[in-house]
Parts: structure tokens; C-alpha cells; sequence
């Protein structure tokens, strides 16, 4: 009996002891910034470490690294030093400046010349949050911005294989300190560790600037059904949220010839649509043939803001006319901030983008 109660007591303690560890541990993101071909600067450095040094830096903190070849040459006033790559970059009680801007965590050189940074999470998404939506947004909307890039963080480690993200809209636009702001810096501290969940899972949590009044299936854009990224109507105001672009007809002609679809003066287009609206395929009939090109494809041959679109000829001149910025898959930020506005809060924001799914704490 005694020996079941310590058994329980230890069993308890341990749980104890691994949840309150768990909340502690913010996991680390590596962030792909720029590759090095050459040199780089840096200042505010205070210590770099290899496999096999550990060097301090003294005076101003101002490195200069030539990348070249896989090998790393550190430029003192005293004179080149060669070093094994990884280099890794440690400040000096305040921030390393690199490109003239400030990065919190600290720096890795890697053997391919890739420039990363590591940092925590939550540091990360201080940045990527007003990177990716402006800060002056309703503040649920922000929170809602920071638990999708968190979970889409989280869900998309190692992408680049060498690091976990890039710093672009490839992955999640990420600008360094500088655009940190004190608004969306309380988004990312209020939902701490919060995460979109389906069946106990993190998600695919795609977002992107705005639906133009409905968001897209995901399986039209990627070819993947998920259950909870399936297409709602949003906001209203969306449907004002337009745009037009006009190219003439030789460049229209030219582009498609690009893309292997080779139609000459008489042709005519048929439109295949989703039930968002949004152009899925598009067929062009000439005497040369028959045609066809996903919808995504031809947006981004045009450099499109979406497939939301329809086609006018005029004479010369092709008109499309589209709603919204982006796939449309998932959280529509402009949509976000509407629904905010409403009254709505981060939680229900993201649960009126993503169905079916719960937000948990994940750390
Ligand atoms: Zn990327």
C-alpha cells in the first residue's frame, strides 16, 4: 500500500515536473536570412564559435566574414583568420546587426554559405506577425495572425532541410527586429505557445491577404482535401476589395507561348470555376487546338493578385478584372480584420477560417 502511494506520488511528480518544463521550453526556429556569397558584416558581435573554437569578440563588435567555397575567413585589423564552417554568431549583451538591422537569438553560418537565424519562436513571430499583416489591425485580428503563423511555423520545420524557414512570402515574410511593434508584439504574448488544433494535430494553417469575398477549397489550389480548409464566405466588404490589369494582345499571345499553349489570332477562352468563383482551368479553342492551364498557373504567368478573376478582349487590349490578393486558401487577413471589427475574437476568427478545428496551448 505505502509502496503504491510513492509509486503514485513520484508518478504525479514527474507529470508535474514534465508539464511545467514543457510550458518553459519555447522550441527554437531556424530562419534562413540571405546566402553569403563574399562578405558579410556584422557588428554588435560578441563571441563566435565553431566545432572548434570559441572566440571572443573585443572593442566595437564588428566582424567582418568572407564566405567562399564552403570555407569561412573571419577580417580582423590583425588579419584573416580561416574558420570551419558552421560559424556561429553570439551578440554581445544587446542585439547582432546584420545588413543594418537588428536579429534576436544569434547567428549560424552554415557550409553552403546560407546566413540562419536562431531564435525562439515567440521572438520570431514578434516580427513575422507585423511582416506579414499591418499592426494597426484590430488587435484580435493580430492574434489570430500570430496563432496561424505559430502553428504554420511549428507544422513546417525543417522545409528548407538545412534550416526550418525562409524569410519570404515562400514561407513567412520575416524582417528582423525593425518592424517589430509594440501592438502585434501583445498578439503574439497574449496567445503564447496557442496553436491551431485538428484531431489533437497542429494544421496546415495557410492564410493570405484577402479572399475578395470567398475563400478557396484547398484541394483546387494544392490538390490536398483537408477537412478544415474548406471554402466559407467571408466578409462582405470583400467583395469591393478589386483589381484590374490590362496587357495587350502580342504580349497576351507571347506569355502563352511561353507556357507551351500556342494559339494564333482566332481563338476563344472557356472559363472552369470553383465554387468560390475562382478560375480552376481555363481552355482556349483555336484551329491550332485545344488548350488548357490551371488557373494558379496562368495567375502566376500574369503576376495576378488572384484567380478571382474574368477575361474581357477589347480589341487590342485583354482586361481581367478579379476580388481579393492571394489563393484564398485558409485565414484571409482583410477578412480577419472585418470579422474583428465585428466583434468577433481571435478564436472565432480562426475558427470561422479553419472548420472544425480548437486552438490549444502547445508549449
Ligand atoms: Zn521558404
Amino acid at each position: 500500500m505505502f509502496r503504491k502511494v510513492v509509486i503514485t506520488l513520484f508518478l504525479v511528480f514527474l507529470f508535474i515536473f514534465i508539464n511545467n518544463s514543457r510550458s518553459q521550453d519555447i522550441p527554437l526556429i531556424r530562419i534562413g536570412i540571405a546566402k553569403i556569397d563574399g562578405d558579410a558584416y556584422f557588428s554588435n558581435v560578441g563571441r563566435m564559435a565553431t566545432d572548434f573554437l570559441d572566440m571572443k569578440v573585443e572593442g566595437k563588435g564588428y566582424v567582418k566574414i568572407k564566405v567562399k567555397n564552403g570555407s569561412g575567413f573571419i577580417e580582423t585589423n590583425n588579419g584573416i583568420l580561416g574558420v570551419t564552417l558552421p560559424l556561429r554568431i553570439y551578440p554581445d549583451g544587446y542585439y547582432v546587426n546584420y545588413n543594418s538591422n537588428y536579429y534576436r537569438g544569434y547567428f549560424e553560418i552554415l557550409p553552403s554559405g546560407w546566413l540562419v537565424n536562431v531564435l525562439n519562436i515567440e521572438e520570431y513571430l514578434m516580427s513575422v506577425v507585423p511582416s506579414e499583416m499591418p499592426a494597426s489591425y484590430p488587435l484580435e485580428a493580430l492574434k489570430a495572425q500570430a496563432v496561424a503563423s505559430r502553428t504554420y511555423a511549428l507544422v513546417n520545420k525543417r522545409k528548407h532541410g538545412e534550416f526550418d524557414l525562409c524569410n519570404t512570402t515562400h514561407c513567412q515574410v520575416y524582417k528582423g527586429m525593425r518592424v517589430e511593434n509594440e501592438r502585434s508584439t501583445r498578439a503574439v504574448m497574449e496567445t503564447i505557445g496557442e496553436v491551431v488544433v485538428y484531431n489533437n494535430q497542429p494544421i496546415k494553417a495557410f492564410f493570405h491577404s484577402s479572399s475578395g469575398g470567398f475563400t478557396e477549397d484547398c484541394k483546387y489550389v494544392w490538390g490536398e482535401d483537408l477537412p478544415y480548409l474548406k471554402g466559407v464566405k467571408d466578409s462582405e466588404e470583400l467583395l469591393n476589395d478589386t483589381w484590374s490589369r490590362t496587357v495587350n494582345f502580342s504580349e497576351f499571345i507571347n506569355k502563352l507561348s511561353s507556357a507551351d499553349i500556342n494559339i494564333g489570332g482566332n481563338f476563344s477562352i472557356e472559363l472552369e470555376k470553383t465554387s468560390s468563383g475562382r478560375i480552376y482551368m481555363m481552355y482556349f479553342k483555336s484551329s491550332e487546338g485545344i488548350y488548357y492551364i490551371k488557373g494558379t498557373t496562368f495567375r502566376n504567368l500574369f503576376n495576378l493578385p488572384s484567380t478571382l478573376f474574368d477575361i474581357v478582349i477589347n480589341g487590342d487590349y485583354i482586361i481581367f478584372s478579379g476580388r481579393g490578393n492571394g489563393h484564398g486558401v485558409g485565414l484571409s487577413q482583410k477578412g480577419a480584420k472585418f470579422l474583428a471589427e465585428k466583434g468577433y475574437n481571435y478564436k472565432e476568427i480562426l475558427k470561422f477560417y479553419y472548420q472544425g478545428v480548437g486552438v490549444a496551448k502547445w508549449y
